[in-house]
């Protein structure tokens, strides 16, 4: 049996007095990958190793980095079947989708790698015998926390911009998704990213997890997950004033509007809660209808989810915990009286597959319409007026993303401007793209991911004056 290890220092590393964990295939329910579960003194040995690469990293000229880590966007690209493999026995995940994820983490490395390239500050101009500038330095060890629902993706996401700021990084993976992480730390150190630069501990969160929040020679947590966990994660850093970016959940809205090209937004609608069987942060999974499309709305979309058909189009709940959590969900929605009108029920196979299930007949304080469910469940809420859709919308603890429909222009952007969210998508769900910032209002989080914004949050500002002496 061949046993899942840490990457620590350049090399897979097995833990130091751990033990290990056997997963389950999601899409299967068999044995899956065997993984070792690290310790705090894994994380250790793995800070003190990017503690100790960080001088030679931070001061490698900047397109000697920018090289290594386009080299990195290669790798990926060239290590596309076996990381979409990885992938899909940790997630069960369609092919299609595994691949789509994967080419992404290889855009986040090719976009940073030539992000290097920035300037580093400004000149400030104050006064003659001054001269004054700003200068961005990276913060040091970054440990970059991930869930297990776009695990490579999310893992590359907060890895690529802390390396381009010139940063070293500790991840740890979710124990249930822990294969990719591990291999893109093999092929960073294979595209010349020095020993030390990019670590990954694998383990519990309350146990590795905690361990890299609390290690004194961390500098910043990236952290994509819960919000509960993302609280815990914040008591802790309030103790070490340790800067965060917490990208946690959504309840996000879709509007539609009485003008818009139904068929389409239907379409969208159903993209924007089944993708990934509904187990995204940003995914669309209140859909705030024009009373006078619902019914013709309400079935367009019944119709659409038809498209997601489980093995095949639709992966199952990544981990046995969240199919269950799923299912408490559809008894909650029938004790609230909501109307089930497709799916509801877990799918007839041995895997944690669930059907897209859509309920009408649902008001905005529903726990169903509240919570974020994490599967491939939809809640259609009806509104009359632009601004009751827009109260609907923000009447949210979350704030993460939203959408509207609408053929008139101004309506897109007065609505899309008033949405308290992160990012806003007219007349199509989820244009996203590396290059567009990412992150959340509210209980969604702080601090932005991708972009060239997202350099900000994984380095520091620092001013340097000079007194210029007079002439002589
Ligand atoms: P999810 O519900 O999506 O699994 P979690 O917030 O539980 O979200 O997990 C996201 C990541 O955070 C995982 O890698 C998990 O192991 C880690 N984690 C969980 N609890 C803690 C904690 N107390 N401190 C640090 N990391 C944690």
């Amino acid at each position: 049996m061949s046993v899942l290890e840490h990457w620590i220092d350049g090399r897979s590393t097995p833990t130091v007095d751990g033990t290990t964990r056997v997963g389950t295939a999601p899409a299967t329910g068999a044995e899956g990958a065997t993984v070792t579960l690290g310790t705090a003194a894994d994380v250790d040995h793995a800070v003190r190793a990017a503690d100790a690469a960080k001088h030679g990293w931070r001061h490698i000229a900047s397109t000697e980095r920018g090289r290594i880590l386009a080299r990195v966007a290669d790798g990926i690209v060239a290590a596309m079947d076996e990381l979409a493999a990885a992938e899909i026995a940790d997630t069960g995940k369609p092919d299609a989708l595994a691949r789509a994820e994967i080419q992404g983490a290889a855009d986040y490395f090719e976009f940073y790698a030539s992000l290097v390239h920035l300037p580093a500050g400004d000149v400030l101009d104050i006064r003659p015998d001054l001269h004054v500038y700003t200068l961005r330095e990276p913060l040091g060890v970054i440990g970059v926390i991930t869930p297990w629902n776009l695990p490579l993706n999310q893992a590359a996401r907060a890895c690529a911009p802390a390396l381009a700021a010139g940063n070293t990084v500790v991840a740890k993976p979710a124990e249930t998704t822990s294969r990719a992480t591990v291999a893109l730390a093999r092929i960073a150190t294979e595209a010349g990213v020095p020993d030390g630069v990019f670590n990954v501990v694998l383990g519990r969160g309350a146990e590795v997890g905690t361990a890299i929040v609390r290690h004194p020679l961390v500098r910043k947590v990236a952290f994509t997950g819960s919000v509960p966990t993302g609280q815990e994660i914040g008591r802790i850093a309030a103790e070490r004033i340790l800067p965060l970016t917490l990208e946690l959940g959504g309840k996000s809205a879709n509007i539609v509007f009485d003008d818009a090209d139904l068929a389409f937004a239907a379409s969208e609608a159903v993209r924007a809660f089944a993708t990934n069987a509904g187990q995204v942060c940003s995914s669309g999974t209140r859909l705030l209808v024009q009373r006078g499309i619902e019914t013709d709305l309400t079935r367009a979309v019944i119709e659409a989810t038809r498209q997601y058909r489980p093995g095949d189009t639709l992966g199952p709940m990544i981990t046995r915990g969240q199919y269950e959590t799923v299912q408490e969900y559809f008894e909650v929605a029938e004790q609230e009286g909501a109307v089930l009108r497709t799916g509801g029920a877990v799918v007839d196979a041995d895997g944690f597959y669930i059907e897209p299930t859509v309920y009408s007949g649902v008001t905005n304080d529903m726990r169903i319409a509240r919570e974020e469910i994490f599967g491939p469940v939809l809640v259609i809420i009806p509104f009359d007026t632009e601004e009751e859709a827009v109260a609907l919308a923000n009447d949210s603890d979350f704030g993460l993303v939203g959408g509207v429909f609408t053929a008139d222009i101004s309506r897109a952007f007065r609505v899309a401007e008033a949405i308290e969210a992160g990012q806003v998508y007219i007349n199509s769900w989820s244009t996203q793209s590396v290059q567009m910032p990412f992150g959340g209002h509210k209980a969604s989080g702080y601090g932005r991911e991708k972009g060239i914004e997202a350099l900000a949050h994984y380095s520091h500002l620092k001013s340097i004056s000079v007194r210029i002496a007079p002439g002589r």
